[in-house]
C-alpha cells in the first residue's frame, strides 16, 4: 500500500475543498491559531511512516487527552472505575449538562468532558503529582521527550470554563468528584493543553494499534484486552454526538479535539493524525474527518 501517493492524493483533491468550519473560540488562546493549517501523519505497525503538510508543527490536543488519561486510569483502577461511569455514546455534545444531571453524576462515558473530569479526579486521588504522570506517559509513549502543557492555553481555558466548573460542580453534588474541585479542574485543563504535532500523535497512538505495546521495543504499556476496550469506546464515543457519523464515514476507531486534532487507528495496521482548525458544528475538525474518509475509502481499508 503506497500510503506516501494516498496522502498525496487526498490532499491534492482536498486543496479546492470550501470550509465552512470555524476555528473554537470559546478557549480564547485557541482561537489565535492560523486556520489554514492542515498536516497528516500516517504511522505503520511495519515500521514506516507517511506525512503531508504541516506534521511537525504542535497544536492544542485538547479532548484527545482524554484516551490518556483514560490509559492510566485503567492501569490503575481495573473495573472499579465502571462504578463511577458507563460506557455508552452520549448522543450529547461533550459538554452537555442535562444528562449527567438525569443520569445521577455518573458520565455516559470517558470521553465526554464530565467523563474525563471524573478520570482526573481519579488520577488526583491515586498520584501525587499526576500532571507529571500524564506527561510522563505521553513522552515515553511518543517517544518525545520535549513534548509539554501549553501553559497559556491552559490558564485561558481556566479563566473561560464555566461549563467544566460546572460540570464538575453537579458531580461532586452526587458524590462522583472526591477532590477539591479546583484540583481536578486544574489536571484536566493541563492535560487538554498538551500540545504535540500530528507526527507525534500518530506515533503515541501507535500504542493503541499495536496490541498495547510500543513498536520499537515490544514493551507491553498497557494490556492487550484493554487496548481493545479502549478502542471499543474510541469507536463508540470518540466524537461525542457525532460518533455515528464518524463510523459511518470513516469506519475506525478515533478520538477528535477541539484544537483540530484527530487521530484514528487500524489495529494492527496503521495509525494516523490530521490536523486542521476549523471545526464542524459538532466540535470535530472538518477537513480532518474528511481526509480521514478519503483514506479509508481509497485504501479500501476500514474495520468494517
Ligand atoms: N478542553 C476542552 C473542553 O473541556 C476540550 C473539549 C474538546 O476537545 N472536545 O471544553
Amino acid at each position: 500500500m503506497d500510503y506516501t501517493k494516498i496522502l498525496n492524493k487526498i490532499s491534492e483533491e482536498l486543496s479546492n475543498f470550501s470550509n465552512s468550519g470555524k476555528i473554537a473560540s470559546y478557549i480564547p488562546e485557541l482561537s489565535k491559531v492560523d486556520p489554514s493549517k492542515y498536516g497528516v501523519h500516517l504511522y505503520c505497525t511495519l515500521g514506516s511512516h507517511h506525512a503531508y503538510g504541516d506534521t511537525k508543527e504542535r497544536f492544542s490536543i485538547q479532548s484527545i487527552s482524554k484516551v490518556f488519561s483514560l490509559t492510566l486510569v485503567m492501569k490503575l483502577l481495573g473495573d472499579a472505575l465502571w462504578e463511577r461511569m458507563d460506557v455508552e455514546p452520549s448522543g450529547n455534545a461533550y459538554n452537555s449538562l442535562f444528562q449527567l444531571e438525569r443520569e445521577n453524576g455518573i458520565p455516559r462515558n470517558p470521553f465526554i468532558n464530565s467523563g474525563a473530569l471524573v478520570l482526573a479526579d481519579i488520577l488526583v486521588s491515586e498520584y501525587e503529582k499526576p500532571k507529571d504522570e500524564i506527561l510522563k506517559f505521553v513522552r515515553n509513549i511518543s517517544e518525545v521527550t520535549s513534548i509539554d502543557f501549553d501553559e497559556k492555553v491552559a490558564h485561558s481555558e481556566k479563566q473561560h470554563g464555566y461549563r467544566n466548573a460546572a460540570l464538575a460542580n453537579l458531580m461532586k453534588s452526587f458524590g462522583n468528584i472526591k477532590n477539591d474541585i479546583s484540583t481536578v479542574l486544574d489536571v484536566y485543563f493541563y492535560q487538554c493543553s498538551l500540545a504535540m504535532s500530528c507526527e507525534e500523535l500518530a506515533k503515541a497512538f501507535m500504542v493503541y494499534a499495536n496490541q498495547g505495546k510500543l513498536l520499537k521495543t515490544g514493551e507491553e504499556i498497557v494490556n492487550p484486552i484493554k487496548v481493545q476496550r479502549i478502542n471499543a469506546l474510541m469507536q463508540t464515543c470518540g466524537f461525542y454526538d457525532e460518533a455515528g457519523e464518524f463510523a459511518f464515514r470513516v469506519g475506525l476507531p478515533g478520538k477528535s479535539g477541539v484544537g483540530g486534532g484527530i487521530v484514528a487507528i487500524h489495529p494492527e495496521k496503521y495509525s494516523a493524525a490530521v490536523w486542521s482548525p476549523k471545526l464542524n458544528e459538532r466540535g470535530n475538525s472538518l477537513l480532518g474527518m474528511e481526509t480521514l474518509e478519503r483514506l479509508t475509502t481509497k485504501t479500501g481499508l476500514s474495520i468494517f
